[in-house]
């Protein structure tokens, strides 16, 4: 393959990345449990040349591309995992596992990423060190997290590293980066109420878990919309409410589920005080116990500044040539790339997939046209990063907006 021009180059490989990517669609994997994907990754990357690290959280891997000299080093990084949806699509390379499918685009990611890592390794006539990131668990298990963990960035450092989303909604090829807040942060909380069984013709001589629940659920739509300052954006969402077996009986106990998401800390602090302060009331107020656990999921995805102009700056040169969007309001949904990012500069953004089909939606199918812009726009890129086009330490991180 020696087409020098990249558009070229991936037009005429159009064919086998569509190919590629129907084969990882109808073999989804969940959370940390992408070994034939890795395998896949694994045997194509090592068909470039490319020397690669693997066993990072579990099933994730580096595949290192050194240019002709030294130089600048720049990350770019794809999600690997599925979802656990059962496909609602009927078309010929839907999801072969029964209640596990793409529904986020992920398996569309990761050919980006390949054909850009097959292109940039066919033409190393640059200075600097590319590393292509296949990082598993984006979904909810916190993958990005794990890589960190694991060692990502002292066994392959980088001086930025930079994230790409398939995004619904937005005109096929449109890019979307802004400094600061792209996606909120995730924490989680369960609560359990406890209170005494009895009859329910009986309500007096025991204590009735259920009505209390009914009164928490109440209590903590007043965190949002009474404890926060209304410029803050949160969410305060029950995501699951269990109890009782019996028609007959009040049952001891319920458990609920829930999610906080926010973009200030100070607000998200706030929060958190708020939900302990609630369940402790409602405690006293219906002689139950309820016992509340809080646990930090995703921090918030804030793009550093000039990471961000940086991506916008290569995005206007995309022969889609539409309007690059720098100034928006982010998503209330959260991403963990946000660990990436608070260990090392870089940007994330999103690129139209010119569809209105939500993620996670069990109607989802990535646009298979995204696939050569997309690799495109990571291949510039990369080229313009190690043409020195972007100084890592002129980046001044945006931090936490208030
Ligand atoms: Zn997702
Ligand atoms: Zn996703």
């Amino acid at each position: 393959m020696t087409e020098r021009d990249p558009r070229q180059f991936l037009a005429n490989n159009g064919a086998r990345y569509r190919a590629w990517r129907h084969h990882l669609h109808q073999h989804p994997e969940v959370a940390f449990q992408e070994h034939s994907t890795a395998a896949f990754l694994r045997e194509k990357l090592t068909e470039l040349g490319l020397e690669i690290i693997g066993g990072l959280a579990n099933t994730g891997l580096v595949a290192n591309l050194q240019g002709s000299g030294a130089g600048p080093i720049i990350g770019l990084r794809a999600d690997m995992d599925a979802l656990p949806i059962e496909e609602a699509g009927e078309h010929a390379y839907r999801s072969r596992r029964a209640g596990v499918m793409h529904a986020c685009g992920h398996d569309g990611h990761m050919i980006m990423l390949l054909a850009a890592a097959e292109y940039l390794s066919s033409h190393r006539d640059f200075a600097g060190t590319v590393r292509f990131i296949f990082q598993p668990a984006e979904e909810a298990e916190g993958g990005g997290r794990k890589m960190i963990e694991d060692g990502l960035f002292d066994i392959a450092p980088v001086d930025a590293v930079f994230g790409l989303h398939n995004w619904p909604g937005l005109p096929l090829g449109q890019v979307a980066v802004q400094p600061g807040p792209m996606m909120a942060a995730m924490d989680l909380f369960s609560i359990t109420i406890r209170g005494q069984g009895v009859h329910a013709a009986l309500p007096h001589l025991g204590s009735d878990s259920i009505v209390a629940a009914g009164a928490l659920v109440g209590a903590l739509q007043t965190i949002v919309s009474r404890a926060i300052d209304p410029r803050h954006p949160m969410v305060v969402s029950l995501t699951q409410i269990h109890g009782g077996h019996s028609l007959n009986a009040l049952p001891g106990q319920v458990d609920l589920q829930g999610t906080l998401r926010s973009f200030s800390s100070g607000a998200r602090d706030i929060a958190q005080r708020r939900l302990h302060e609630i369940a402790a009331g409602i405690a006293t107020t219906h002689n139950v116990s309820v016992d509340l656990t809080f646990t930090p999921a995703y921090p918030a995805t804030l793009n550093h500044s000039g990471a961000a102009a940086f991506m916008a700056q290569v995005a206007r040169r995309l022969p889609s040539n539409q309007l690059v969007l720098e100034s928006f309001e982010p998503s209330m949904a959260s991403e963990d790339f946000s660990f990436m990012l608070n260990a090392r500069p870089g940007a994330y953004a999103w690129i139209g997939n010119g569809r209105n089909v939500a993620l996670h939606s069990p109607d989802f199918d990535f646009n298979d046209d995204l696939i050569e812009t997309g690799a495109l726009f990571w291949i510039e890129l990369a080229k313009g990063f190690l043409a020195g086009e972007f100084k890592p330490e002129q980046i001044n991180p945006l931090g936490e907006p208030s």
